[in-house]
């Protein structure tokens, strides 16, 4: 689909969603775009994505930051990553106690010491009104000045181990932005991170596919591996072309431009 920069796009995660729960999620959709557009008038796509995934997580109606879903042991570790194309800036977090894990993954980037870090915070995960059955949070985005960026957030998977980090922080897996193209990936860490279907996305968008058939080709390829319910994706990518693909029940969706404001789901 074509799209008139700037534009951002979000997800709510790739899953077995109740029509309710879709609902809910679509009107917090619709808001985290509103807030993640704002920041196009005095930031770039890094800020958008950023604002985006933040607004998500402090919504409690998806599987990242306070909605985070809790581990074996009851507790709730939250994974985040971001990824600005110039320059293949990337900063991710993985196993904190953030509520906003994706504003210390912003931290890193903007360090630019390293890539991915692995902590405790200060800030505990506080409120935690998950009801466990939702998932996990991401936008890309391009600004006017051609600019692609790619962020996302999750609680990890219910019941997972203590320690457990899965796709979402790992550039090329969970996310990932270049010149090229900018993707958010939900669905199994697990087979996720043997794909990197991100990354994978980026080759063939650089190799001439648009963002919608490349999107549609990984999740092909996920589904052959892996089978159903394992796997989504939302893409942009240079020109401001948008692309998505699932292999679940619903991954409700958003994407707005200089003209429209999208959101759909299943
Ligand atoms: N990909 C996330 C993880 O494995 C979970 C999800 O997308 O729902 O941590």
């Amino acid at each position: 689909m074509r799209t008139n920069p700037p534009v951002l796009a979000v997800h709510g995660g790739a899953g077995n969603w109740s029509e309710e729960m879709l609902e809910k999620a679509k009107l917090e959709l619709a808001k985290a775009l509103e807030r993640g557009y704002e920041e196009f008038r005095r930031g770039s796509s890094l800020e958008a994505v950023v604002e985006a995934v933040a607004y998500m997580e402090d919504s409690g109606v998806f599987n990242a930051g306070v909605g985070a879903v809790p581990t074996e042991r009851g507790t709730r570790r939250t994974d985040a990553g971001v990824m600005l194309g110039p320059g293949l800036k990337v900063g991710a977090v993985g196993n904190t106690r953030l509520k906003n894990p994706i504003r210390a993954a912003l931290r890193v980037l903007q360090e630019g010491r390293h890539v991915l870090i692995v902590s405790e915070g200060a800030e505990e995960v506080s409120g935690s009104p998950s009801q466990g059955v939702f998932d996990t949070v991401g936008a890309v985005a391009l600004d006017k000045d051609g600019t692609l960026a790619a962020a996302t957030s999750t609680g990890g998977i219910a019941g997972k181990r203590e320690g457990r980090i899965g796709d979402s922080p790992i550039p090329g897996a969970g996310f990932y932005a270049t010149y090229e193209s900018a993707s958010s990936c939900t669905g199994v860490g697990e087979y996720i991170m043997r794909v990197l279907p991100a990354k994978e996305v980026d080759i063939l968008i650089s190799m001439g596919f648009d963002a919608e058939s490349a999107a549609l080709a990984v999740t092909r390829k996920m589904t052959r591996l892996f089978g159903d319910n394992t796997f989504g994706i939302i893409v942009l990518d240079k020109y401001g072309n948008f692309g998505y693909a699932f292999n679940t029940r619903a991954m409700p969706r958003g994407l707005k431009d200089s003209v429209r404001t999208l959101v759909e789901g299943p």
